[in-house]
């Protein structure tokens, strides 16, 4: 009897009946657009063998002004669709299912060829769209039919039609974006005309016995966005057109409410989806912030959706159904939905990846073949580089053992885990714990290692990461240490944060909350940033209310420059509003004089000034903690140096784990 009854029962609809509820959801890797199709096969092929139900792909454009970059990938011409084939075919022989998504990016195109309903520029773009005519409205419909007809012909199974997130389809439905009067604008019938027309047209071009997805946004978040009567017309307009399954889109790019980082809750947005079930006689698919079986499973089994879509969870791990299915759920490697290696990536220029699996998209670069030879191997030091070391070299056949000097494994990662909005790191840290025991790692606690203690082993990698800087500011041993805050220690009621890198606003976040998470209290994570209800108004947008702060704060750095500029790109603008929202005040360009009774003296444009505060943190970065490793060497012990030990400065969780399978690897 399976814990998940309801995520592996078939699904059947139409002439196709899926193995289970689990969709993987559309992203964008970057592989296509290297040309590299072979490695885009194997990313594909690893997923179906891991047994998920559907796949659908990254966004292909149906033609040049609809790409969401100049040179995105797409199938614009019968040459596209051998290279597509290669996909099909792969994934068929490992016995997946796999749909194709159309996205016609609208306004959203980063290029000077862009169209939209109205000449009317995105706020996340510098170009300005050229209004469609009624010939450039038809030629969009054609191109994505052309699209649909050449997908079935590459071997999909499906197509899914990019309809939310603020694309093009979404441009129309939505006067923020259009303001035609002629039949594509104006009432609520008009701006919906195009969805319905492009779906016809799909399902003309593609026949009866082809998956029609269609990506319906159920919350635009944006001004004078949809109302919930507007998504439930369309919802049934959509199914009469021909589409087989509706799949949940939430917000658009430019809202200014987080809808998939990691402090966003879980399955946040679940209740749309059901209430969307209620619509419409199609199968609905749930999304956003589900990362784990049992969140699916609790959606379906309350009726809420006939299935979930997951994205990110199959970068992390490619298995996730076939774990699930096998009684192994606790070692699904988890999505901490940090975006750090997959949309910073993307939007980044880089290839996807994944923070907790750098296999993902490196399948082909990064095999998980057993060693050669099987050796002893030690690892020094338990923390996100040293941990996925030991793990990554005991799958491959050696022999592990870890040393790590405190009583916990999780270095540096026990900390970010205590920061509201970041509980998904425990997660983590469990995970770590059960994979090195499943792997059969020697995991020895409270035993610092001596040279002595490594000389017999074939191998030594070094991993004992970093200790904070102290800042040479007068006064500073009054201050208290960003560990000491994040392990509990008494903080008073204002507080400076000396630093304003990734652990500052940690910190900072940390103490303006004290101890209740909104991503653990959907109800107060609204009300933060003002998620409302499309049925009460347009788009579903609130006045946000945030809670007062526990705290008065100060962030502060040297750099002359906006405090926060170094976060991730896709989520250090919630960051910033998440403490902007506090009352955090963030300065850049200070110089520290020096900590007295009285606070924190300081020179800001030129004046001195005192922030009268309680406590002092230091946050001002790390150092690398190398005296091992420099024994070792005294010692002539050969050795890898990895993670925060190799080099302190910018380290985070995704290079010292990159840096550990990568090795381990090799070994
Ligand atoms: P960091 O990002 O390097 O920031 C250190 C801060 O300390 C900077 O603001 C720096 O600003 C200041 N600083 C450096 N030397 C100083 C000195 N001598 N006196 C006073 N201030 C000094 O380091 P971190 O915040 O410790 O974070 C460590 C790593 O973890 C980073 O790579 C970070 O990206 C990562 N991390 C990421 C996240 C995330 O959300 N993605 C969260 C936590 C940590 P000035 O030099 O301008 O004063
Ligand atoms: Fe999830 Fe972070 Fe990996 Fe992206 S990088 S898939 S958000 S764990």
């Amino acid at each position: 009897m399976t814990d998940y009854p309801h995520l592996l029962s078939p699904l059947p609809f139409g002439h196709v009946t899926l193995k289970n509820r689990v969709l993987m959801g559309s992203m964008h890797t970057g592989l296509e657009e290297r040309g590299d199709w072979n490695r885009v096969a194997e990313f594909y092929a690893a997923r179906a063998r891991g047994g998920v139900g559907l796949m659908v792909t990254g966004g292909m454009a149906p033609n040049a002004e609809g790409g969401v970059f100049p040179g995105a990938a797409g199938l614009y011409t019968p040459a596209d669709i051998a290279n597509h084939r290669m996909v099909t075919d792969r994934v068929h022989d490992a016995g997946g299912l796999i749909a194709m998504q159309i996205l016609h990016a609208g306004r959203y195109a980063y290029g000077k060829d862009c169209v939209a309903p109205s000449a009317i520029r995105s706020p996340i773009s510098p170009f300005p769209p050229r209004e469609l005519d009624e010939a450039g409205i038809e030629k969009q419909i054609a191109d994505i039919a052309t699209a649909a007809a050449r997908a079935r012909e590459a071997g999909y199974d499906g197509v899914e039609v990019m309809g939310s997130e603020g694309y093009l389809l979404n441009q129309f439905l939505v006067t923020h974006t259009n303001r035609r009067s002629d039949r594509w604008g104006g009432s609520p019938e008009n701006r919906m005309r195009l969805p319905v027309e492009v779906v016809r047209r799909v399902r003309q071009a593609v026949g009866a016995d082809f998956i029609l997805i269609y990506r319906i946004s159920l919350i635009d978040l944006i001004p004078d966005g949809q109302t919930w009567d507007e998504i439930a017309t369309l919802a049934r307009a959509i199914e009469g057109a021909g589409a087989s399954i509706l799949n949940s889109g939430i917000g658009w790019h430019e809202a200014r409410v987080p809808t998939i980082a990691t402090s966003v809750p879980r399955a946040a947005f679940v209740d749309l989806t059901a209430r969307l079930r209620g619509e419409v006689g199609i199968p609905v698919i749930a999304s956003n912030r589900i990362n784990a079986p049992d969140v699916a499973e609790g959606i379906l089994s309350a009726g809420k959706a006939d299935m979930v879509s997951m994205a990110r969870p199959f970068l992390a791990d490619p298995d996730f159904v076939a774990k699930a299915a096998g009684g192994r759920a606790a070692e699904i490697a988890p999505c901490i939905a940090c975006n750090q290696a997959c949309l910073d990536h993307t939007f980044g220029g880089k290839l996807t990846s994944c923070l907790v699996n750098p296999r993902a998209c490196h399948e082909v670069e990064i095999p998980s073949a057993p060693a050669p030879v099987a050796r002893r191997v030690a690892v020094v030091g338990a923390g996100p580089a040293g941990v996925m070391a030991a793990i990554t070299a005991a799958e491959r056949g050696h022999a592990v053992t870890l040393f790590e000097a405190s009583d916990r494994i999780g270095g540096q990662l026990i900390l970010a885990a205590a920061v509201p909005g970041k509980e998904e790191f425990r997660g983590l840290l469990d995970w770590f714990a059960t994979m090195l025991d499943r792997r059969g790692v020697d995991l020895r606690l409270s035993t610092p290692a001596t040279v002595d203690a490594l000389a017999g082993f074939d191998h030594v990698i070094v991993a004992t990461g970093v200790r904070p800087r102290q800042p040479g500011i007068a006064g500073e041993d009054a201050a208290l240490g960003y560990a000491d805050v994040l392990s509990g220690a008494e903080v008073g009621r204002r507080v400076a944060v000396i630093g304003a890198g990734g652990i500052g606003f940690d910190v900072a976040e940390y103490l303006v909350h004290q101890g209740h998470s909104p991503t653990l209290d959907l109800a107060l994570w609204r009300r933060e940033w003002g998620v409302g209800d499309p049925a009460a108004t347009r788009g579903g947008l609130a006045e946000p209310a945030p809670a007062p702060p526990a705290r008065e704060v100060w962030l502060l750095q040297r750099k002359a420059e906006k405090p926060g500029r170094g976060l991730g790109k896709t989520t250090g603008w919630i960051h910033r509003a998440a403490l902007a929202a506090k009352g955090v005040r963030m300065m850049g360009g200070v110089t520290y004089l020096g900590i007295g009774a009285d606070g924190l003296h300081l020179l800001r444009d030129g004046a001195e000034e005192v922030l009268p505060v309680d406590d002092v943190v230091l946050c001002s970065g790390q150092e690398a903690v190398r005296d091992l490793a420099r024994d070792l060497e005294a010692a002539g012990i050969a050795h890898d140096v990895i993670g925060g030990a190799d080099v302190a400065a910018e380290l985070d969780a995704k290079r010292a784990i990159d840096q550990a399978v990568r090795l381990a690897a090799t070994l």
